[in-house]
Parts: structure tokens; sequence; C-alpha cells
């Protein structure tokens, strides 16, 4: 099955000149592509993706974006519970739910992110984050849900979690559910398709997103 590669620019690049140029070296990829909000009207492309998103259609919440306006501008995908959203927005688990289900409900593919941080017990923390951050979601939505394990101690730090080790967090997801698996944290176009190789359904890429030869490379290479 076609493997999804998922790049996420984060606040990057810090201008639209930037944004417009590292897009015309990447949309032949044709992975999902989450710009910065304020950038995604500007690129004629599928599949978008979002970085993040409210729970309420619309209202008096300033500053946010809801699920509906994504999907009305054309947005396929968003990421939901990012740990840069859970660690600098002190996003919980019950806001992720929240976010999930008007997602969901909006007609988007979230792409939930989970994973421990340094010293913590990966399955002890997949398992509380799938609890909560999937409760409630109905039989015939969950399937819809895509799940990014992305270990936080690997995430922009150049120490990615190795295949082999992050197999077996994958396969202990899929123990409990039957839904895509995602890696993210510190991919390169070297060892991108050992991820693919193990089981993993795609990948979620950050820092080498914003390097266009590195990023059409990891494509190829998975
Ligand atoms: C991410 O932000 O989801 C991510 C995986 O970042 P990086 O690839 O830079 O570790």
């Amino acid at each position: 099955m076609k493997k999804l590669i998922v790049a996420n620019w984060k606040m990057n690049p810090a201008s639209l000149i930037g944004a417009r140029k590292l897009f015309s070296s990447v949309k032949k990829t044709k992975a999902v592509i989450c710009p910065p909000l304020a950038y995604l009207t500007e690129f004629n492309y599928k599949p978008l993706g979002a970085q993040n998103c409210h729970w309420q259609e619309s209202g008096p919440y300033t500053g946010e974006v809801s699920p509906k306006m994504l999907k009305d501008l054309g947005v396929e995908y968003v990421i939901i519970g990012h740990s840069e959203r859970r660690i600098y927005f002190k996003e919980t688990d019950e806001i992720i739910n929240k976010k999930l289900k008007a997602a969901l409900k909006a007609g988007l593919k979230p792409i939930l992110c989970i994973g421990e941080k340094t010293g913590e017990n990966s399955e002890k923390v997949i398992i509380n984050q799938l609890k909560e951050d999937l409760r409630g979601i109905s039989k015939k939505d969950l399937p819809k849900v895509i799940i990014a394990y992305e270990p936080v101690w690997a995430i922009g730090t150049g120490d990615f979690c190795p295949a082999d080790t992050a197999k077996k967090i994958r396969d202990f997801i899929r123990g409990k559910l039957n839904n895509k698996v995602l890696y993210g944290g510190s991919v390169n176009s070297k060892i991108a398709g050992d991820y693919t190789g193990v089981g993993f359904d795609g990948l979620l890429v950050g820092g080498a997103s914003l390097d266009a030869q590195e990023f059409v490379k990891i494509v190829k290479n998975v």
C-alpha cells in the first residue's frame, strides 16, 4: 500500500517567498504538506494538511481556526496533539479528544501524535494517550484516525528512535488498534526506508521537510 508521508513545516519558512520556493521544489512529491496556517491558501495543491485546529465550528475564540474552515479551504488532513502543542500550548488529552472529534465531524483526516518523553515508559504513556485522546470516538470514525508515534525526545534532536525499537511500539499500537501508524522523530533520507520496512504506514517529517532535496529523497526512499 502507498506510504503516507507528511511534511510538518511547523512555523517555517519565515517568509512567504521562502514558502513558495520550498513548495515549488516539493510539490512533485505529492506528500501531505502541512504549511503554517498563514500560507495554507497560497498553494493550489492536494493533499494539504493543517498543523492544528479548534474544536468548535465558529465562535469567540480569537486566533483560532475551526475544522470546518479548514475543510472549506480544501484541506484534507490535520495534525492533532503534536508534542509542541502539548508542551508549549498546554494542550491536554481532554482538549485533544475534543479536537479529534471536531476534525472527524468536519470530514478531516486527523493525524494524532502520541509518544513518550525522555525517561517515561513508552507503553504506559501510549496506552493512556490512546485511551484519553480517543475516548468516545465512534466505531465508524475510529479507523479514520491516523496515529503518529513520535517519541518526544526524538523530535528535532537528531536522536531518532531506531526502526527496530520503533517497530515494537508500532506493533504494540497495532495490538490495540487497526489504524494506520506513522513514525516521526528526526527522520532523514538515510533511515526513512527502515521505518516503512518494519511495517510503519508512513512518516511524519519535521526538520527534514524544510530541505527540499532531502525531503524529495525521503519520499523516494520509502
Ligand atoms: C515533528 O515535528 O513531527 C517531527 C517529527 O520533527 P522532526 O522530524 O524535526 O524530528
